[in-house]
């Protein structure tokens, strides 16, 4: 293999700077040598392995979107590639940075005063902390916007939170908490920063999980919990605020999306010229021909529509129906590419030890996070027709 892609068809790396393809090709080689042999046992434990995550920052790979003090932010097409590179070898490990880099990090970036960003973000960038994002609620998914239950009045210098959070990835070992809160007070839907050992905060890891087992999703009960007032977010004021950081990071799905149906694209190739039947390689069956190259037109459609989606981005004109489109439209295609891929390897593909069973599973969730088909349709839907049909 060449230090290219193996599903980039039509060359779209080439559309980065030679700086850029130079690093790319070395944060693709930590990625292979060091991340890609933890990778399937963490997912049958299910459990985190830690002592990388300093390695991610070093790489470089932690808060390349944002302009800071010591280092102007990377182009969007670099920062998806960077996504897709974590997803191909390990969506877990892609759910985890996105969760940190994108829905965390980007919250108080984007919502946060000069002096909370200066407060959180070198730490977060260096991974000496750990970001979540707590939205979802027990009874509250899609429609969080109107459901969302756990509260939050202010106290005097304090604000007071109670509630409960469910699905929230990195919730368990989280330092920063992103916390959304109905205020009693105008009944509007308030951001506030809950750090780790605050009394009357408890995260417990949800069990049970069978797609991106690696990451750490919690349980979170907020009793009495009370948080200085300086940890509400400047201009986390009402959910479309949370909109805005949703806009952002239902982009970066649709890149992990296409790492995730690469990697199991590039697994089914390598099996399919070494897997024999009928005396010869299965990669010479017309049949098997065939699902490869239905997997290659999902990943290149997939990986032009991201593509896409960062240069919009860049040029600072992304619009939401065109991050729900992304979201909805490459979840789907990764959900199909994985299942052709898991099909190629025959029963041989229901094992771990092959990878595509880890990428079937883990599509799954990435078909449903961050706003599911139904519901991402519904914003293109609106769009299209200038008619809600929100229920
Ligand atoms: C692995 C994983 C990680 C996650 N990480 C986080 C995280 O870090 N932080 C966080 O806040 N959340 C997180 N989530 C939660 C995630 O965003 C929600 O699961 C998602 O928004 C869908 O909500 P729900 O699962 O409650 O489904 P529900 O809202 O209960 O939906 C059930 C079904 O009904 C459909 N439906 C609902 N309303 C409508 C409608 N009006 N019209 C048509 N169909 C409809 C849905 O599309 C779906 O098919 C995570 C979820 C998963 C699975």
């Amino acid at each position: 293999m060449t230090d290219g892609l193996l599903g980039d068809l039509y060359d779209y790396e080439t559309l980065l700077s030679g700086d850029e393809r130079k690093e790319l090709v070395g944060i693709r080689r930590f990625l292979d040598e060091e991340v890609r042999p933890r990778v399937n046992g963490s997912w049958e434990t299910a459990t985190f392995p830690m002592d990388l995550i300093p390695r991610f920052a070093e790489e470089g790979m932690v808060g390349r979107s944002y302009d800071l003090e010591h280092r102007p932010r990377a182009s969007r097409l670099f920062t998806g590639f960077i996504s897709l590179e974590a997803s191909r070898v390990d969506p877990s490990m892609a759910t985890f940075l996105g969760v940190h880099n994108g829905l965390s990090m980007g919250s108080i970036v984007l919502l946060g005063s000069d002096e909370q960003r200066a407060r959180w973000v070198p730490d977060m960038v260096s991974l000496q902390k750990i970001g979540a994002f707590a939205l979802t609620e027990p009874h509250g998914g899609s429609d969080v916007a109107q459901g969302l239950e756990t509260t939050c009045r202010r106290e005097g210098d304090e604000w007071v939170v109670d509630g409960a959070k469910r699905w929230i990835g990195n919730g368990t070992f989280a330092d920063v908490v992103v916390v959304f809160a109905r205020d009693v007070a105008d009944d509007q839907v308030k951001t506030l920063v809950v750090e780790k050992g605050t009394p009357g905060f408890t995260a417990t890891k949800m069990e049970g999980k069978y797609a991106l087992r690696t990451v750490q999703n919690a349980d979170i009960v907020f009793e009495g919990c009370r948080v200085p007032a300086e940890n509400k977010l400047a201009e986390g004021n009402s959910f479309r605020d949370v909109n805005r950081v949703l806009k952002l990071t239902r982009g970066g799905v649709a890149w992990n999306a296409v790492g995730c149906q690469m990697g199991a694209f590039e697994a089914a190739i390598a099996y399919a010229k070494e897997r024999r039947q009928f005396g010869r390689q299965i990669a010479g069956f017309q049949l098997i021909q065939d699902l490869l190259a239905r997997m290659a037109g999902n990943v290149t459609a997939s990986l032009g529509m991201a593509v896409r989606v960062s240069q919009l981005q860049e040029e600072g004109v992304f619009r939401d129906e065109q991050a729900a489109l992304a979201k909805a439209f490459v979840t789907g295609r990764a959900r199909e590419t994985v299942a052709l891929a898991r099909e190629l390897f025959g029963g041989n593909g229901i094992l771990l030890e092959n990878d595509v069973v880890r990428y079937f599973a883990d599509a799954e969730a990435l078909y449903s996070y961050e706003g599911t088909r139904e519901i991402n349709s519904l914003i293109v839907g609106r769009a299209l027709t200038g008619v809600s049909a929100f229920v």
